[in-house]
């Protein structure tokens, strides 16, 4: 079995692995993995891991072999697997609340992720995809789809609610898409036009080019001086955070999704969340809203095609390695990682 490990910042290996199958574990033949922006952060050490690590913490792939004990796959089966894996021992683990667990491994971080050609990994990690998803890649989303739907969760939109979304990247569409299935009225305010457009592809009627329109104005007339009832901040969005509260109304709701490492800046003077009463959360990494992801996915109420950036081979590895500090942070690389 083949795997690429990082072994240091820019040195990437392609290395041999024998990987047996444990009893309650399914052996995966990897038919997609994505390149995300942690993952180029892994890469040129600019985020801080143990190496070496095979990096990639998406996998959808075809079951190849089952263990002994695992009764819920069979050969052939088209799976995805979680991102992180629960220690099972912890207190959130013994209460059944494993997004929580504490000592909980991500993989592609703390360990070894799917940028690989197979992988062996422990059955309740992984979720059977229906037919209608199949082996396609809008699957590499699931985990995006996930934060999404905590995300809304934790701001409890209503129907008829106007949510801000600042950043117009793969996870700010998403989470558009999904204020929309709860009938919100997303507002998504970028810089970038292209995602913009994207946008709009995807049904979403408000969008604002803050570069060239006053967002803050246009939200006021956009909701009829109320401002939004909540904002949403995509951590890899290019707009700075300190512009987030002034889209909210006093006492609404905000959440930052996304991850720390991903920002450019996170900082904020925290008087206005004082003076506008906010209530702030946050959201970063799978929740376990897999199985609702599932649905939302099969049911086409988010749709992902347009959001895929570049797909290449593994073969082309290398050569997108080389040029991984120049990559689009709104775009997610998936990587074909075996003949299917
Ligand atoms: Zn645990």
């Amino acid at each position: 079995m083949k795997v690429w490990r990082i072994h240091a910042p820019n040195d990437i290996r392609e290395e041999e692995m024998m990987l047996p199958v444990g009893e309650h574990c399914v052996k995966i033949k990897v038919m997609y993995t994505a390149f995300s922006l942690t993952d180029n952060l892994i890469l040129s050490g600019k985020m801080q891991v143990n190496y070496p690590v095979v990096p990639c913490r998406t996998c959808i792939g075809m079951v190849s072999e089952v263990g002994v004990g695992v009764k819920t796959l069979q050969r052939g089966d088209i799976v995805a697997v979680k991102p992180f894996s629960p220690c099972g021992t912890c207190l959130s683990c013994k209460q059944n609340v494993t997004y929580n667990c504490e000592n909980k491994i991500t993989y592609g971080v703390n360990e070894d992720g799917f940028l690989r050609d197979f992988a062996v990994v422990s059955a309740s990690d992984t979720i059977k995809l229906p037919e209608s998803i199949g082996a396609s890649m809008d699957a590499v989303f699931l985990e995006h789809i996930d934060m999404c739907i905590s995300a809304i969760s934790k701001l409890d939109i209503d129907k008829g609610q106007y949510l801000v979304i600042m950043g117009a990247t793969d996870m700010g569409l998403i989470l558009a898409q999904i204020a929309m299935y709860y009938q919100a009225v997303p507002i998504v305010v970028d810089v970038r036009q292209d995602f913009l457009d994207k946008a709009k592809d995807l049904d979403i009627y408000y969008t604002i080019n803050s570069m060239e329109t006053d967002a803050s104005k246009k939200i006021f007339s956009i909701t009829g001086g109320r401002m939004g009832d909540a904002v949403a901040y995509m951590t890899a969005a290019t707009l700075p955070i300190t512009q987030a509260f002034d889209f909210v109304k006093k006492s609404g709701k905000a959440v930052i999704v996304g991850w720390q490492d991903t920002a450019s800046d996170l900082s904020y003077p925290y008087a206005q969340i004082v003076n506008k009463q906010l209530e702030v959360h946050g959201v970063s990494g799978s929740n376990n809203n897999y199985f609702s992801a599932v649905n939302m996915l099969a049911n086409k109420a988010v749709r992902v095609k347009g959001l895929i950036g570049d797909v290449i081979e593994t073969k082309d590895i290398p050569s997108f390695i080389k040029a991984s500090d120049n990559k689009d942070k709104y775009f997610k690389t998936i990587v074909k990682c075996s003949d299917f």
